[in-house]
């Protein structure tokens, strides 16, 4: 057999043990395993392209990788140890990027390797050469576009930038001129190719990833972070075409895909067209903060009457949020859980969609805290049953539970499905403060009769909760004399 057979044979594997670690992480129960299979095949990817390519580079070519892929696994490594949950959207959004950097710089040596003179291969005529200065272009494009959106996801998911959106005027207008720019260019470009239409290319596309995510509201992002997985997934495949890599070509049709249609349910859990989110929050000028809007006062709760009402609730509905996550409160809300259940409560989960910052973040926690599956429900299983529920506990959470969206025209996050927290007997919200949430909307659920704020760390505020059920279920003791 030879190396080009076997690598081939090797690819096909990898592709198969691709499509298999995507089918596992579909799943809570085998998303570890999907997670090995995912490995397998990056190795096996990795060791047949290297073997396919030493035949043709010096021994300082094959040094090179190996150093370059040392450095590479070990700063993934690095990273992927010390990330906190919490900052896995923007690790994510980061490593999106530099697929989208790479995928940039592959086009760019698709153009000088055979334009400009270097190419050492076969010479490319004829209609395959317009093909490969198409292939050059798009890659190119949907490399910077991917290079510069998740740069600025990264930037507004780790809250270094606002995550309000960027509102220019005229920025539709800005978009579409963006995009007739480069089928323009790309028509020249195929027709004479010249290094100037390239640079020009590069930079619209930088300018328009940027501005494509940066016009998108906080509420909005996880529709950008998985469109953005997807664009990275394009990009990879555009450079599979380009180097004539048939595993980059499906493992990039694969990402690509999978992103598409994971941004489509994100959408519809989120009552968002996904047009609109893709062009940069397209059809969104109707939109008015009513931020500044006199909401009333609000009234607060200790960890101690929390726990009262707890004891004499029948029903209780927990709802976290990203303050869960940052608070580490997890394990405690599990426990609260269980001693609620063992005395007799009701108790269930409510999860939104996009609680958290990531898709999935709260059924991990609470999967990681080892809370049964059947007590944590979706929105939609949920939804109508808060109004016979007699105390919702909201940890952390804020957008996903802000009547504004579902009852407000003018709100920012108008249409956006919530949980309906409000219409529960009674409300606790566990937060730090009267801060607004992602989206940098106010929330009028914190000033309703029926609600109260536990203000303090989420975790904190737990545990004493668990300490005041403790001490209220201890037997008291005799007192000495006391009968006599
Ligand atoms: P939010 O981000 O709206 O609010 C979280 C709240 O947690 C804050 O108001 C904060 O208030 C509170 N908080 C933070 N730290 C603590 C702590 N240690 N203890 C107690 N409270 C704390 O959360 P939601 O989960 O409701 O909404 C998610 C938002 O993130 C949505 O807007 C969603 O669109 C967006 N998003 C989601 C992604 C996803 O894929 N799931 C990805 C990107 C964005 P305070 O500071 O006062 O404590």
């Amino acid at each position: 057999m030879t190396t080009a057979t076997a690598a081939e044979a090797a690819y096909v594997v990898a592709a198969l043990l691709f499509i298999l670690s995507l089918a596992g992480l579909s799943q809570h129960r085998t998303s570890r395993s999907g997670v090995v299979w995912g490995i397998a095949g990056m190795v096996i990817a990795l060791a047949a392209t290297v073997g396919l390519a030493s035949r043709s580079i010096t021994t300082t070519g094959l040094v090179l990788i190996a150093v370059a892929t040392a450095v590479g696994a070990g700063i993934g490594l690095w990273r992927a140890s010390v990330v906190e949950m919490t900052g896995m959207p923007e690790l994510i959004a980061i490593m999106h990027s530099l697929v989208g950097l790479a995928a940039a710089f592959v086009g760019w040596n698709g153009y000088l390797d055979v334009d400009a003179g270097g190419h050492t291969g076969q010479e490319i005529t004829g209609s395959l050469l317009r093909i490969h200065h198409a292939e050059v272009f798009i890659g190119v494009f949907i490399g910077a576009v991917t290079f510069t959106g998740s740069v600025v996801a990264y930037l507004k998911l780790s809250a270094r930038i606002k995550s309000r959106p960027l509102m220019l005027p005229g920025r539709h207008v800005l978009n579409l001129g963006a995009l007739a720019a480069f089928v323009a260019l790309t028509a020249a470009f195929v027709a004479r190719p010249h290094m100037g239409l390239l640079i020009a290319v590069t930079v619209v596309a930088l300018a328009l990833g940027a501005h494509l995510v940066a016009s998108i509201g906080g509420g909005d992002m996880p529709v950008v972070v998985s469109m953005l997985n997807s664009y990275s997934g394009w990009a990879a495949a555009a450079s599979g075409f380009l180097l004539a890599n048939n595993l980059l070509i499906v493992t990039g049709a694969l990402v690509g895909s999978s992103g598409a249609y994971l941004s489509y349910i994100m959408c519809k859990a989120m009552n968002r067209s996904f047009l609109s989110v893709i062009a940069g929050g397209f059809g969104g000028e109707a939109v008015v903060a009513s931020d500044g809007a006199d909401q009333g006062e609000h009234r607060e709760i200790s960890a101690e009457e929390t726990a009262e009402l707890l004891q004499d609730a029948s029903s209780v509905i927990i709802t976290p949020g990203y303050g869960m996550a940052v608070a580490q409160a997890q394990y405690p809300v599990a426990e609260l859980a269980r001693k609620l259940r063992e005395r007799g409560v009701d108790v269930r989960f409510g999860i939104h969609p996009v609680a958290g910052r990531l898709p999935g973040h709260m059924n991990v926690l609470l999967a990681e805290a080892n809370v049964p599956y059947d007590i944590v429900l979706e929105m939609d299983e949920i939804n109508d049953d808060f109004a016979a529920t007699s105390v919702v506990l909201v940890i952390g959470a804020n957008d996903t539970v802000n009547p504004s969206a579902a009852e407000d025209p003018a709100s920012p996050i108008a249409g956006m499905p919530v949980l309906h927290v409000w219409e529960a007997a009674q409300v606790v919200v566990f937060k730090r403060s009267m801060a607004t949430g992602y989206a940098g909307v106010q929330n009028p659920l914190f000033f309703r009769e029926n609600s109260q704020m536990l203000f303090g760390d989420a975790k904190q505020r737990v545990e004493d909760i668990l300490r005041s059920l403790d001490a209220s279920a201890a037997p008291v003791p005799a007192m000495v004399g006391t009968n006599r």
